[in-house]
């Protein structure tokens, strides 16, 4: 993979505050709770070759980072998450709006709650197991990583 090859040793990635609040409720409404300990600002696993993933953006809002990016004049990507399409994961991206609106503020609340339970539960954190992607050779916990599955769709656009 591209970060390999240039001896990166960090992997960014533009997650921001939505992102990862609607996630941290995803894994609630879904019942897998255990799941937040491993969605931080930072994932660390042991596995040697694995290249860390940081968020330098996730506690910004969406609407924020748009914003931003409109004024400044930089070019986004507004292909959307082909995971953002999920029915469940926009009645919650709605829901959110629908509070932020009535409640300013609630979005950093519900973020900040989502923090101090992922301290309380990383102590139980389960292993995962991570197998080698097919495509690229990056740790995946299924066959083909999610980059190399996006890379596809977009492809086949
Ligand atoms: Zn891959």
């Amino acid at each position: 993979m591209a970060a390999k090859r240039i001896g990166a040793t960090k992997i960014a990635t533009a997650h921001n505050l939505d992102d990862e609040i609607q996630t941290f409720m995803l894994n609630i409404v879904h019942g897998d709770p255990m799941r937040i300990a491993r969605t931080g600002p930072a994932y660390d696993e042991e596995e040697l070759w694995f290249i860390p993933r940081v968020k330098p953006l996730c506690e910004v809002l969406e609407k924020e980072i748009t914003l931003y990016a409109y004024l400044k004049g930089i070019r986004f990507q507004e292909f959307p998450c082909p995971y953002a399409s999920a029915a469940l994961r926009n009645d919650v991206r709605n829901t959110l709006n629908r509070l932020e609106e009535k409640h300013p503020g609630i979005k950093h609340t519900i973020y900040g709650s989502a923090e101090k339970i992922r301290e309380a539960i990383k102590e139980r954190k389960p292993k995962i197991h991570l197998n080698q992607c097919k495509a690229c050779g990056e740790p995946t916990t299924g066959e083909i990583c999610q980059a190399c599955q996006l890379l596809q769709k977009i492809k086949a656009h």
